[in-house]
């Protein structure tokens, strides 16, 4: 079975969340069974050098609008799946989506473009696919593509990453990608309150549809998580499936990461603590004994940054350290960057940096994903691994990967569930309790080691999720 994942981001080429380490390790988990041809815009900040990537002898064009588009395919000579287009509109800015100023202007075009050009790479090469798997909003719209202009036999997989990003673009943009009025713009397909919306596009016109975890599967068919897409979901839940992502080993492993401190294990936990206390040091503190809490991700209000944000007062006076790493929405970087000056225990890092994060998951003790709502979350798959014991909100893919240390039935628990601390409501005093729960689980040291350990275990690789994705290329 040859399979076409088309992808806006990929590690280690361009990421901007987990889609991107999803990209790199669904397909490389796929690869153990199936062909998994992997295609991503070539981006002018990914240093084709670096990553061996060579022009594989193959330009074309595409007239669209009147206007006559290049595009030329690259390859990763050291694997010979990876491939990538490049097209100057799609490719060269100093971001993926969005600058200083705000999301790029030209979106719509842009990833139009890419959509053209994977079909047309597909039916060019010729590379004889039988299942083209899309990625969120950026790819969507190769699913109208493919079932209207080009009548293509292929079946197509939808997967949605996060819903609240659903590419919503003025209905002009069909013009200029050539789109069939008649035919697309209706309520069902790609029309969205007189707009075009792709997401929902690609939800109409994939023969299935994948969500990244089984609890957010369910969530957003409500109102309350369906970012008024909930009665289009509902209307295709009879396609509708939602499988736990995994994360790489290859990349995220204490015992071979070199971006840590001191590699460790669970035979060789000690220098767990090594890599807290180098952590420690890096950044200025001294009070090394106290139990370590970190956050990292984007700032944004679906990660619970206000949660954050106002009760930092409260933080200041628990015994216990802070280390939080982001960047992402420009007045949360700004508060965050006013707030680091003001406490002694706590320590805020604005930007994105691979090489900390890595050093914060296996230093820490705790880490909190405050989320509003999470489709699935890698943060606390990744944690687990490093022996870093999760405190997280009962939503989404959270639900389906952590469970409360105080309602554990030991002899029930899923290879794939983890240990943490869980919490109800999207609230100071739900939130609060969470971490006093936490000091008081730190405060019995012997316990919190079995569980760090237990996480350490627990497998979140693609080993199970692959193979579903697998049974569902096959059906
Ligand atoms: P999302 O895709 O919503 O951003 P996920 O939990 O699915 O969240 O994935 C987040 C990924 O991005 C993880 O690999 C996490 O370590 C990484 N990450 C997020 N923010 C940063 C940052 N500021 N610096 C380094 N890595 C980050």
């Amino acid at each position: 079975m040859k399979i076409l994942f088309c992808t806006s981001e990929m590690y280690p080429y361009a990421k901007t969340g987990g889609l991107a380490d999803v990209a790199q390790s669904l397909p490389e988990a796929l690869r153990k069974k199936e062909k998994v041809y992997t295609l991503l815009p070539l981006y002018q900040t990914i240093n084709r050098e670096k990553f061996n990537i060579e022009y594989a002898n193959l330009t074309f064009d595409y007239t669209l609008d009147g206007v006559v588009h290049q595009f030329d395919l690259f390859i990763n000579t050291k694997n010979k799946y990876e491939l990538f287009i490049y097209n100057p509109i799609l490719c060269d800015r100093d971001g993926l989506y969005f600058d200083d100023f705000g999301d790029f202007g030209d979106n719509a075009l842009r990833f139009g473009l890419f959509s053209y050009a994977c079909i047309e790479v597909m039916l060019q090469m010729p590379l004889d696919i039988d299942v083209i798997h899309l990625n969120d909003w950026q790819t969507s719209l190769i699913a109208l593509l493919a079932k209207t202009q080009y009548q293509l036999s292929q079946k197509i997989i939808l997967t949605i990453h996060n819903l609240a990003y659903q590419g919503v673009f003025p209905k002009d943009v069909m013009s200029a990608l050539n789109i069939s009025w008649e035919e697309c713009f209706r309520p069902e397909a790609l029309e969205y309150h007189d707009q075009v919306n792709f997401l929902k596009a690609g939800i109409f016109y994939s023969d299935h549809v994948t969500t990244v975890s089984p609890t957010y599967a369910a969530e957003i068919q409500t109102p309350l998580f369906g970012n008024d897409l909930d009665d289009v979901l509902k209307a295709n839940s009879y396609k509708l499936q939602g499988i736990l992502n995994g994360i790489s080993y290859e990349i995220f492993d204490p015992k071979k990461d070199d971006m840590i401190y001191k590699n460790f294990g669970v035979k060789t936990y000690e220098s767990k603590d090594e890599n807290k206390q180098q952590l420690l040091k890096e950044i200025g503190f001294v009070e090394c004994d106290k139990p370590l809490f970190v956050f990292i991700g984007r700032f944004t209000h679906q990660k619970g940054i206000e949660l954050l944000i106002e009760n930092f007062n409260f933080f200041k006076d628990f015994e216990a350290n802070f280390i939080v790493l982001g960047s992402g929405e420009e007045h949360y970087n700004t508060v965050f960057n006013n707030i680091s000056v003001s406490y002694p225990n706590v320590y805020i890092k604005v930007g994105y940096d691979e090489s900390f994060a890595r050093k914060m998951y296996a230093g820490a003790d705790f880490l909190v994903m405050p989320s509003l709502f999470e489709p699935c979350g890698l943060n606390q798959m990744i944690c687990m691994k490093y022996g870093t014991v999760p405190i997280v909100a009962k939503t989404g893919g959270l639900k389906d990967s952590v469970t409360d240390f105080t309602d554990i039935d030991y002899t029930a628990l899923k290879g794939y569930m983890g240990i943490g601390i869980t919490y109800e409501e999207h609230n100071i005093f739900w939130f609060m309790h969470a971490i006093a729960k936490a000091l008081s689980l730190y405060g019995n040291h012997k316990k919190f080691e079995k569980i760090s350990k237990h996480n350490m275990k627990v497998d979140h690789s693609w080993k199970q999720s692959s193979k579903k994705y697998i049974e569902l290329y096959e059906s």
